[in-house]
């Protein structure tokens, strides 16, 4: 007994056509070839649910179908050939899912909607090569390496194109032969109750051909699991994610197809002094009470050594100076960023009983020019308690 179409597609029977694009389109993404390399089961799902999509969502189809039930539509036990609904065979899957996605290139060649969604995209035609996904791989670098650029060694796991066969799938020194399942067509027709079937052939996956003998290595797959050591340049001016793609070090090609690329993408950690805005670094100093009243100079740290920096008369907490130049490089090479000190004047504590003698007499020596924020505050806020009486 043939599975029910509803049932495979997870829907019930009173489905609107919106609901079953929408549930269709879910398990498509699911099962489809390009995110399963390699795996038959999923591919059979794909197909499996791209037919059951195929006859509910024409109206026409539909309405045989939950007459007649799945029997009328598949399993393998023959019945009569013709096809007594009138129309041809059934749409390449691949073709359905292209309309459903309104992938506009169309097909399965070229680009498709996995561009998109895993920046890969089918090899070319019907050849049954495949391109390899593209990678990404996270990498934290410290600010220090985001301003000068540094050299990285990392390892990648992944499905490397295969060094025995250069991925091509065929055992060195072999050729190919015409494939005996499809007579070299790359296409079988399956007869399913009343309809022909036309699909890409399983055996040579649409090529027409099958290696004389599969690659010793890699069983014709063209690649393997390996574990990929790269040395990579982080250049000046990096930031928190920053993407450096790495053309042709993503998962390999299946059966000649060409592989993805790696991304790889930067995370910058926290450092302790600096934070990082745009590219200007921020460093919030502490300026000793004195200085900041007073005018003087403190020692700043840069990225390039110390410098110092004046901090003139009266200065406040809060308070911004910029140093030109100091900040991140630009990626480009042009840009480059500031370094803006944030002042945090710090008031002198645990003071022994002579130093609050000394701190008397000088605020003995003080008026209300020499406070003029709190000066201008009391003032207001005298004005205010009137009124409110
Ligand atoms: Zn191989
Ligand atoms: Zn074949």
């Amino acid at each position: 007994m043939a599975q029910d179409f509803y049932e495979m597609l997870g829907v019930d029977k009173n489905v609107s056509a919106d609901e079953l694009k929408k549930a269709y389109r879910k398990l498509a993404l699911k099962y489809h070839p390009d995110r399963n390399p390699g795996n038959k089961e999923a591919e059979e799902k794909f197909k499996e649910i791209s037919h059951a999509y195929e006859i509910l969502s024409d109206p026409d189809k539909r309405r045989q179908y939950d007459q007649f039930g799945p029997e009328a539509f598949s399993g393998a036990g023959g019945g009569p050939g013709g096809n007594p609904f009138g129309g041809g065979g059934f749409q390449d899957p691949f073709d359905l899912f292209s309309q459903i996605f309104g992938n506009a290139r169309g097909g399965r060649g070229g680009g498709s909607i996995f561009d998109e969604f895993f920046g890969g995209g089918r090899g070319g035609g019907h050849n049954g090569a495949m391109n390899g996904s593209n990678l990404e791989y996270g990498l934290e670098i410290t600010l220090e390496e985001a301003v000068f650029g540094a050299e990285k060694s990392i390892s990648i796991p992944k499905m490397g194109t295969c060094e025995h066969c250069h991925g091509a799938g065929a055992e060195p020194g072999t050729g190919k032969s015409r494939c005996v399942r499809c007579g070299g067509s790359g296409q079988v027709t399956a007869s399913t109750g009343f309809f022909q079937v036309r699909q890409p052939c399983p055996t040579c996956h649409g090529s027409g051909e099958i290696f004389e003998k599969p690659c010793s290595k890699c069983r014709g797959e063209g690649r393997v699991r390996t574990e990929r050591k790269l040395q990579i340049r982080i250049p000046p001016g990096v930031d928190t994610g920053t993407q450096l793609r790495i053309a042709g070090e993503g998962e390999g090609g299946l059966r000649g197809g060409a592989p993805g690329d790696l991304y790889v993408v930067i995370h910058v950690q926290n450092h302790r002094i600096f934070t990082r805005h745009g590219n200007d670094l921020i460093c919030e100093v502490p300026v000793p009470f004195h200085i900041a009243a007073a005018e003087g100079s403190v020692e700043v740290p840069t990225m390039s050594g110390a410098v110092k920096v004046k901090i003139p008369a009266g200065t406040q907490t809060g308070a911004r100076l910029r140093i030109k130049g100091k900040g991140m490089p630009g990626l480009r090479g042009t840009g480059r960023g500031d370094l803006l000190i944030i002042v945090n004047v710090e008031i002198p504590s645990k003071l022994n009983s002579a130093q609050k003698k000394a701190l008397e007499a000088f605020q003995q020596s003080l008026s209300s020019t020499n406070y003029p924020a709190r000066h201008a505050f009391e003032a207001e806020a005298a004005k205010f308690l009137q009124k409110s009486e």
